[in-house]
């Protein structure tokens, strides 16, 4: 499953590492209180997904789409 590396980065399970900043984070974390939130990854192939405060999901170009461990 993906993680997140405190506090901006996200780790792939294919091990690709999506850096992005704080802020940029922060943002996309409140916005997702009102309604999901698409974030496109650094290297524009992956796609990370916050709902409800917090990341949920992943979108990797080799495994599909990959939850997130809340839930
Ligand atoms: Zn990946």
């Amino acid at each position: 499953m993906p993680k997140e590396i405190f506090p901006s980065s996200y780790v792939c399970d294919c091990g690709y590492v999506s850096h992005h900043f704080e802020n940029t984070i922060k943002e996309m974390k409140r916005l997702s209180l009102k309604r999901m939130q698409r974030l496109g990854s650094d290297d524009g192939a992956h796609v990370i997904i916050f709902d409800g405060g917090e990341m949920t999901a992943m979108s990797c170009p080799q495994l599909g789409t990959l939850r997130g461990n809340h839930d």
